[in-house]
């Protein structure tokens, strides 16, 4: 048997790069697992290591000394067998095992082959990250309308500009980045619709003073928007694509009032090959509900971990870091990543080198970032009155071919009153992607407003073939 890890990372974007990087420095022995074929998560993605002299995409990252700094450490733990790094491995279950944990994956990197992986590990780290929030709109469901994260993923992970003419829409910073690495790779961006009101930053002086940083950020990409005249527009939002050839052709987009809804007269017809839309994030906590973690209220309608301020869930044992945690972005993901395996060290007793702790910097990095998160959440919500966007025939959960008609009667007829009562009375959520895609607007819905969305347990988080299962019951090799 080899032996023994004393922490599992699941997750190596930026959070669980650097908590695995900060654990190994301080003397632990690491496994550090994701499902991608290369560490850097969201952020820092980029194309396999065979395909990245070929496919150039520095010039779309930000923060890439960090991320090669910790490249460079997870190496050198590597090389000294400290750190396990598992690639192309999928984690469909977590469980509590005795005084430990065991971390049950699948070994994708020979796909379709499957082969069972058994991680155990009195220590475990989940930082798996958020996937994009959607909202459903008539004619969302084309192709060619994409979520705004997994355009940019295209072009980060294989330079792929996935259309000519790109219409964006929805809420948050991130639009910007998107439309700019776009414009930047020759794709021409006929508009940016920003549902919010650039005033409503106004009202958080003090988080927009601590952070100088994002405004720099973002004044890179206003250069860059302006520079390619890419028109961007407030109080405004896409409220139905049309299709032609089998693909979207255009987007309809209004002006809104202060509720969400669109404003008569205002409606205009925009054609485009592509469509990317995102009202923010929602944290991923598959690995996490099933072992009875608590969730907090995050602020932006989405509930996350409840942690403590060194990153400690409500189980003893159980860290997490990044969006996990409430959306924020990579710098605040790696601080946190350093201060879970700060606790790590601590609960753990290891011996560790000081130089490796420095917990009160990064507790105070945290507090500001987690302020900005916070001010970017009440100046980007979701327009209340979005549902007035859709029609009774608009699929909301397109996996079980689901409408907002059903949904609605759902709840007016049978007094669903959450997304987990409407997927027992129409199977809205119970299709492949498990409700990733429509839950969040399922509950928008049905639930009250004020309420956050929490997504429903799921005990397997990826499809896992028989034999794989069958493996991880009794395996047929010692635990890794
Ligand atoms: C599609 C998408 C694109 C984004 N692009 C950008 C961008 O360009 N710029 C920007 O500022 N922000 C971007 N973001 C926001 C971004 O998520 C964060 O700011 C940052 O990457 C958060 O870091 P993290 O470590 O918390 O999570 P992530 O970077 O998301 O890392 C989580 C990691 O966990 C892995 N993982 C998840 N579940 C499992 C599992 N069950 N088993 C094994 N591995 C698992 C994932 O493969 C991933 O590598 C993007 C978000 C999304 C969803």
């Amino acid at each position: 048997m080899s032996e023994p890890r004393d922490l599992v990372v699941v997750g190596a974007g930026p959070a669980g790069m650097a908590a695995a990087a900060t654990a190994l420095d301080g003397g632990l022995r690491v496994a550090l697992v994701d499902s991608g074929a290369a560490p850097g998560g969201q952020f820092w993605r980029h194309p396999p290591l065979l395909a990245r002299e070929a496919v150039p995409t520095a010039d779309l990252h930000h923060g890439l000394s960090t991320y090669r700094a910790l490249c460079a450490t997870l190496s050198a733990h590597e090389r000294t067998g400290r750190l396990t790094l598992l690639l192309n491995h999928h984690v469909w279950t977590t469980a509590r095992d005795g005084d430990g944990f065991t971390v049950h994956a699948v070994d994708r990197g020979r796909a379709p082959e499957e082969r069972a992986v058994v991680l155990r590990a009195p220590a475990l780290l989940v930082a798996t990250g958020a996937y994009d929030r959607q909202l459903p709109f008539p004619g969302w469901d084309l192709p060619g309308v994409l979520t705004a994260g997994g355009l940019q993923s295209l072009l980060k992970g294989g330079g792929v500009v996935a259309g000519r003419r790109v219409v964006l829409g929805g809420t948050g910073p991130f639009l910007l980045p998107v439309a700019a690495a776009l414009a930047a790779r020759g794709a021409k961006v006929v508009a940016v619709c920003e549902a919010a009101a650039p005033s409503a930053w106004l009202h958080h002086p003090a988080a927009l003073l601590r952070n100088p940083a994002k405004w720099a950020e973002g004044a890179r990409y206003a250069g860059t928007l302006a520079r390619h005249r890419v028109p961007v527009r407030t109080r405004t939002a896409i409220v139905g694509a049309e299709g032609a050839g089998g693909r979207v052709a255009a987007v309809r987009t209004a002006a809104l009032d202060a509720d969400g809804r669109p404003l008569a007269g205002t409606e205009r017809r925009i054609e485009a090959d592509t469509v990317g839309v995102g009202w923010g994030f929602v944290p991923q906590l598959d690995l996490l509900l099933p072992l009875g973690c608590d969730l907090a209220d995050a602020g932006d309608g989405t509930m996350a971990a409840a942690v403590d301020d060194g990153q400690r869930t409500t189980v003893p044992g159980l860290y997490t870091a990044g969006e996990t945690c409430g959306v924020g972005g990579a710098a605040l993901a790696v601080s946190e990543g350093r201060l879970a395996a700060v606790s790590v060290l601590t609960d753990l007793a290891a011996p560790g080198r000081p130089g490796t702790r420095r917990p009160a910097a990064e507790r105070r990095a945290v507090a500001r970032h987690r302020a900005f998160a916070r001010a970017m959440a009440q100046a980007h919500p979701l327009p209340p009155a979005w549902p007035a966007w859709l029609t009774d025939d608009t699929p909301v959960c397109r996996c079980e071919e689901v409408t907002a008609g059903a949904v609605r009667s759902a709840r007016a007829d049978e007094a669903a009153a959450d997304h987990r009562q409407v997927k027992q009375l129409t199977r809205a959520g119970m299709g492949w992607c498990q409700g990733r895609m429509c839950g969040p607007a399922v509950h928008c819905l049905v639930s009250a407003r004020d309420q956050p969305y929490a997504p429903a347990e799921r005990l397997i988080a990826t499809p896992v073939t028989l034999g794989a299962l069958a493996d991880s019951v009794e395996p047929t090799s010692d635990p890794i």
